[in-house]
Formats: structure tokens, sequence, C-alpha cells
């Protein structure tokens, strides 16, 4: 099983993607587990501050680090059994995440505690002394940490053993590389002018191909084929 603690001042965030699908089961099934703290919660002044204007001037608020280090004291209340734990800081200038990392994460950390930065960021001694690294999902700004949390809950979640029923869909969470193929479903031929009547919008490239087919070599049955097939176009 792995702990995920995710510290956030937009707690509700989480309420609908963790109660659905793969993530929903695997708690319920005690492979995962996600407790999503409140950054209020550990600010003990009446307004329950948890943010402060930079020092040097510049616009927004900055995120506590004296909040964030009282957060994740309380959450590291417990020693950890086999394998480690990890701190992570969510941050666009962090090392980007990846089909690696999330492997690694899965493999080595009983317990993932994410941190949600939100406004102009977090004050940067967090990154400093308190997280193990900082990690960005993309070469882009977000207004806050929470889906990144989502993204790497989802992404590590994945590869914990038993979370993915399916056994060829395990197997594509732990060879991803070799497995970003195109696939097709049913039907075997699409004939997109049967859907498309009166559509006076739709743009001409919808109509360019009269018929949309499967690549015959999936059809054929001939499992060579269709394995050379998947490597020459994954
Ligand atoms: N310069 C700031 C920073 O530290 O990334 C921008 C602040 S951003 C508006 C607010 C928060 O969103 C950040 O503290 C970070 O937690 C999160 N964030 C924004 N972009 C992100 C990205 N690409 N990857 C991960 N987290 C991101």
């Amino acid at each position: 099983m792995i702990r995920f603690d995710i510290i956030t001042i937009f707690p509700e965030i989480f309420d609908s993607y963790f109660n659905e699908s793969i993530i929903k089961r695997a708690q319920k099934r005690k492979l995962v587990k996600i407790n999503i703290h409140n950054l209020r919660d550990s600010a003990t002044d009446r307004h329950h501050t948890v943010d402060s204007r930079p020092y040097s001037g510049g616009a927004g608020m900055i995120l506590k680090a004296d909040i964030i280090l009282k957060a994740v004291k309380k959450i590291i209340n417990r020693k950890i059994n086999n394998k480690g734990r990890r701190i992570i800081l969510f941050s666009a200038k962090g090392k980007p995440f990846n089909q690696n990392k999330a492997r690694e994460l899965a493999k080595k950390y009983e317990q993932v505690i994410l941190i949600c930065g939100r406004y102009e960021g977090v004050d940067e001694r967090v990154a400093k002394y308190i997280a193990d690294e900082e990690i960005s999902i993309g070469e882009y700004v977000l207004t806050g940490g929470e889906i990144p949390a989502m993204v790497v809950v989802d992404a590590v979640s994945r590869l914990i053993p038993g979370v993915i029923k399916n056994e060829s869909l395990k197997e594509e969470s732990f060879t991803l590389e070799d497995k970003e193929y195109p696939q097709y479903t049913r039907p075997e031929i699409l004939e997109p002018g049967k859907y498309l009547k009166n559509c006076k919008f739709c743009p001409p490239k919808f109509r360019k191909v009269k018929f949309w087919k499967v690549p015959k070599v999936l059809l054929s049955g001939n499992h060579k084929d269709i394995d050379d097939w998947k490597k020459k176009n994954s």
C-alpha cells in the first residue's frame, strides 16, 4: 500500500477525481491511501493565515514556510515500516515529472507527501529545507499544485501492484515506451458522411476521406505482423 498526504489550501478540489473509477477502487481495496490536509488547519492565528507578502516587494502573496513545516510535521507522525518517505513540492521550475519518476515513487516509497503551492508560490525555504525534491508537470504555469498532485497520484497509483486489474493494462503501465502505438476499436470501417449530414460548420477535413479504415494488419490475426506494426508505429 502506498500512502499519499496532500497539503493544500483547497481540499475540496480533490473530492470528485479521487472518488471515481480506478483510484476510488484502489482506495477501497486498501492498495492506495489518500489523505488531504487543509494547510489552514496548521495556522493558529484567528484568520488562519497561510500566506504573506514577499520580502523585497513584488506582486502577490507567498505561502509561509513555518505553516507548511507545521503541516508536514503533523503528517510525519509515525514510523515508516519498510520503504521510505518522500516529500515533494510542486513548482513550475521543478524537475519534469515523467513515467520514470512515477515508477521510482511507486517502487521506493511507502509515504509520499505532496505540497501544493498557490498564489505567487511558496517560500523558498520549503524547497531548500523541507522538500526532498521539486517537481513540475510541464513547462507552463498553473494557478496551483492541486492538478499536479492529481497527476502524480494517478500516474503512481496505476503502478501499484493490483491497482489495474486487467493484466495487459498493467503491462502497459510498466512498459509505456514499448506500448504507445495507435489503437483502434469497432467499427472496422467508419463512414463519416453518415454522421455529418446537415453539419454546416464541420471542418472539411472530416469529409476528406470517405471511409476511415482500421489498418488491415490489425485484423489479419498474424501476431508477428501485428507486433512488427506496433513496434514500427510506437
Ligand atoms: N513561480 C511560481 C512557482 O513556484 O511555480 C508560480 C506560482 S504558481 C501561480 C502557484 C503554484 O502552482 C506553484 O507554487 C506550484 O505549486 C504550482 N504550479 C504551477 N505551475 C506548475 C507546474 N508546471 N508544475 C507543478 N506545479 C506547478
